[in-house]
């Protein structure tokens, strides 16, 4: 018997379209992703970009106070290890996405720790194959796999991951180790404008490191980097090493000249890289519609379906532009109204 939904993905898109599909008696399966050394070194291990963050501050229901003793009741004592349980304010992203995939259990989500690398579309029911080579039919998909974000490919940016090296400035920005420090925003696009100016509300300095002389950014935003006092622009740098020490973290980067390959150091508490991101779609090329940047593309306005009719998309696998956890678990739930009322238009 073919599955009703096989989810793909288990970020905030992939756990709030179970919790939907589970209570509307699809039995939805999950599949959430192997737990591969590849994966860990990608970004892409299961639960997502969240998982990688420290703090949530801005995902609603999560306002202050401690949340262990409700941690410990909501989760199954096997897997109070996997989250760090604090006792500051508010959530951690590891807690949410745990919490959320109870949530999604507990309604009857059956759930599979495994990849999915093989999608078979031009077939009803659909065909999807995992890495560790299970074959499952399903009437309905929701792709929800997310996007990593780009990283320069440093190994001293992998060592400080977590310890002053983020790619998430709305995370993280407000931890206390950023706050009256200078910091550094590798990029010059769009977001890292973004980030730099969200960042100069609690940094003392931001050094804006861009590769060449002229920012990526639309004219409004660059404007906004240049006219802002806070914000530092190093034109034609390239970061060549982070800096730092296994107490402080992060203490600087070593930036190197794009014109002569002349080096300097520049002291920071934190290096934020904004360089893109890379949408987990590999696997869909060929499939379904892709945008040129490699995202999936939503066919019909305010609504998640792709380019085959019966398989939807949710979060930052099809948003290159809000990319929130928040907009995420919103696209999950539409995915999964959408993909129930498809299988009820179709008699299933
Ligand atoms: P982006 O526009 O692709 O910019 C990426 C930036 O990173 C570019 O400046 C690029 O340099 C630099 N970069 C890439 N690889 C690098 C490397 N290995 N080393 C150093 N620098 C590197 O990406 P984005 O800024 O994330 O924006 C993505 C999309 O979202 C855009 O369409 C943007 O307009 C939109 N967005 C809009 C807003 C807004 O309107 N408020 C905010 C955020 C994002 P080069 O310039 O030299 O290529």
């Amino acid at each position: 018997m073919p599955e009703q939904v096989v989810i793909v993905g288990s970020g905030p898109a992939g756990w709030t379209a179970a919790i939907y599909a589970a209570r509307a008696s699809l039995a939805p399966v999950v599949y959430e992703g192997a737990i591969t050394e590849d994966n860990r070194l990608q970004g892409t291990l299961p639960l997502g970009q969240l998982a990688l963050t420290t703090e949530v501050e801005n995902y609603p229901g999560f306002p202050a106070g401690d949340l262990s003793e409700f941690l410990r009741s909501s989760l199954p004592s096997e897997h109070h290890w996997m989250v760090d349980m604090h006792q500051k304010e508010g959530c951690s992203g590891p807690e949410l996405m745990h919490l959320m995939r109870q949530q999604a259990i507990n309604f009857g989500t059956q759930i599979v720790t495994d990849d999915i690398l093989e999608v078979d579309f031009d077939a009803h029911p659909f065909q999807l194959k995992a890495l560790g080579g299970k074959e499952v039919e399903a009437l309905s998909v929701i792709i929800a796999t997310g996007a990593r974000a780009n990283y320069l490919g440093l190994p001293s940016e992998e060592k400080y991951k977590n310890a002053g090296v983020s790619a998430c400035a709305v995370c993280d920005g407000a931890l206390p180790r950023f706050r009256g420090k200078p910091l550094v925003v590798v990029g010059g696009g769009d977001s890292a404008v973004e980030e730099a100016d969200y960042l100069s509300k609690f940094a003392s300095t931001v050094y804006l490191v861009h590769r060449r002389e002229e920012l990526r950014a639309s004219k409004i935003m660059a404007q906004r980097a240049i006219d802002n006092p806070k914000i530092d622009i190093q034109w034609n740098s390239q970061v060549d090493e982070v800096l730092g020490n296994e107490t402080d973290g992060v203490t600087g980067v070593r930036l190197k000249s794009t014109i002569d390959g002349s080096a300097r150091d520049q002291e920071a508490t934190g290096a934020f890289m904004a360089i893109g991101h890379t949408p987990n779609t590999i696997f869909l090329e060929g499939k379904l519609e892709l945008t040129k940047k490699k995202y999936l593309k939503w066919t019909v306005p305010f609504r998640t379906n792709t380019s085959v009719e019966g398989v939807f998309a949710a979060g930052d696998v099809a948003d290159d532009y809000y990319r929130q956890a928040v907009t995420a678990a919103g696209t999950g739930c539409m995915a999964a109204l959408d993909a129930e009322r498809w299988l009820g238009s179709k008699g299933f």
